[in-house]
């Protein structure tokens, strides 16, 4: 654990480095009105098995539906029983109510949360596909995970293997977070985007 948290102080002065989409544009159709009353739950900010990042005050960026936070924590907890107490970490989910969220295309629906792929340092911080910190072994790991809880799960990410291995899908933007969307069960799924 200590290990996993060096570096955890730091998160917020890279804010710019791995946050979603920067220069996506949000688009004008199928956009909910941001008054789901549903969209109501706050992930805590950490908890077993994982950590979040560029988290604003009071998680008012990382409010999800109560099935998506509980998915992530259940997530967490299955997770930390075979990751050697290394957590995922995760960023923005959605705004309370949902609706907009720029500069995210999707994260409308209390439904997505992206992450950070892993570090072969176990630092919480950024990485992406072509930076040497990155964990592509670890990152399979958690993919692997989500996809055995959740089959039908989608993640977005540019790891051409992890691709190639079925594990994610490309999106444009993706080398530097993960986009994740569980099924839930539910049918307020946002269009894939990130
Ligand atoms: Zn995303």
């Amino acid at each position: 654990m200590l290990l996993a948290m060096r570096g955890y102080q730091k998160v917020q002065s890279w804010h710019q480095a791995d946050s979603c989409c920067s220069t996506g544009s949000v688009r004008s159709s199928g956009v909910p009105k941001g008054n789901n009353p549903n969209i109501n739950t706050t992930l805590p900010e950490s908890g077993v098995g994982y950590r979040t990042y560029n988290r604003e005050e009071n998680g008012v960026d990382q409010v999800g539906l109560p099935e998506m936070i509980a998915f992530i924590q259940r997530l967490g907890v299955e997770w930390d029983k075979e990751s050697s107490e290394l957590p995922f970490q995760v960023g923005d989910i959605s705004r309370a109510g949902g609706g907009d969220f720029p500069p995210h295309e999707a994260h409308k629906n209390g439904t997505e949360a992206d992450l950070r792929p892993f570090r072969k340092d176990g630092a919480m911080e950024p990485t992406n596909i072509n930076d040497p910190s990155y964990d592509r072994d670890k990152t399979r790991q958690w993919c692997q995970l989500v996809k055995r809880i959740d089959p039908g799960a989608t993640i977005l990410f540019n790891d051409s293997q992890l691709i190639k291995e079925g594990l994610t899908k490309y999106y444009k933007g993706h080398h530097n977070h993960l986009h994740l969307r569980p099924t839930l069960n539910s049918d307020q799924l946002d269009e894939l985007g990130c």
